[in-house]
């Protein structure tokens, strides 16, 4: 057994390291999310973390100053990027998506391997997350479950394409009924972990066949954060 000194030297050390980003980037393994406290604090202290498990017995009905309008029927020709923890698909004009009368334009979009948000304890087969950014610098998600049916030729076009270039219309990655969602306050459910995030997460959801959510999770598996603590947050339903 090491002697206390040196467990402490090397403790200051490694927490030295990682606040100075020389050590380590966060990421899904060694420095999962239990570490993510170490890079930024909040994502151990927040009290409005995501993802969470809604329960659908407990939802309230939407306050309709929180409604969504979703204007995502938009074509533009978006960058795949593998950006490390996920795919990330970057719109050069994307659509937007109105909350309180305030335009929120599409950002980006990426996908899990698994969703990150689960319905009454459930877990669905992947997830794609729309996000959306005010120009006062505020953040809404839409989230769309994956359920394992029919393939999804929109999602196909993404795989097909990883590095290009090419036209997309989100909206064809959505799915039919987008008018009836879960809506609560948390964060980004990655690093910095960044609180008062709009999430509305849709309860229709989309197809992707087995063969693609293989393909999809070859890419990544496991980036998904684990449910975080509701701390006593309404969450809403329409
Ligand atoms: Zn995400």
């Amino acid at each position: 057994m090491k002697n206390i000194k040196e467990v402490t030297t090397a403790l200051i050390l490694s927490s030295t390291l990682a606040f100075a980003g020389v050590d380590a980037h966060w990421d899904y393994e060694k420095h999962g999310p239990e570490h993510w406290g170490e890079f930024n604090k909040i994502c151990k202290e927040g009290k409005e973390q995501s993802p969470i498990n809604i329960e659908t017995e407990n939802t309230i009905q939407l306050d309709q100053g929180y409604s969504v309008e979703i204007h995502d029927d938009h074509d533009s020709i978006c960058n795949i990027v593998d950006n490390g923890h996920a795919i990330k698909i970057t719109p050069v004009d994307g659509g937007y998506i109105k909350l309180h009368g305030k335009e929120y334009k599409l950002n980006q979009f990426h996908f899990h391997g698994m969703s990150e948000h689960t319905v009454d304890g459930r877990r669905y087969n992947a997830v794609a997350h729309f996000v959306h950014l005010a120009k006062d610098g505020m953040v809404a998600v839409v989230a769309v479950m994956f359920e394992v049916g029919e393939k999804n030729e929109a999602l196909q076009n993404i795989l097909d394409n990883a590095g290009k270039s090419i036209h997309i219309n989100p909206k064809d990655l959505m799915p039919e009924d987008v008018n009836h969602y879960y809506h609560y306050k948390g964060s980004f459910t990655t690093p910095p972990c960044t609180e008062q995030v709009q999430w509305y997460i849709l309860k229709d959801t989309a197809s992707i066949s087995q063969e693609q959510l293989q393909e999809l999770r070859k890419y990544y598996k496991n980036n998904e954060r684990p449910v975080q603590a509701i701390n006593g947050r309404k969450i809403e339903a329409k």
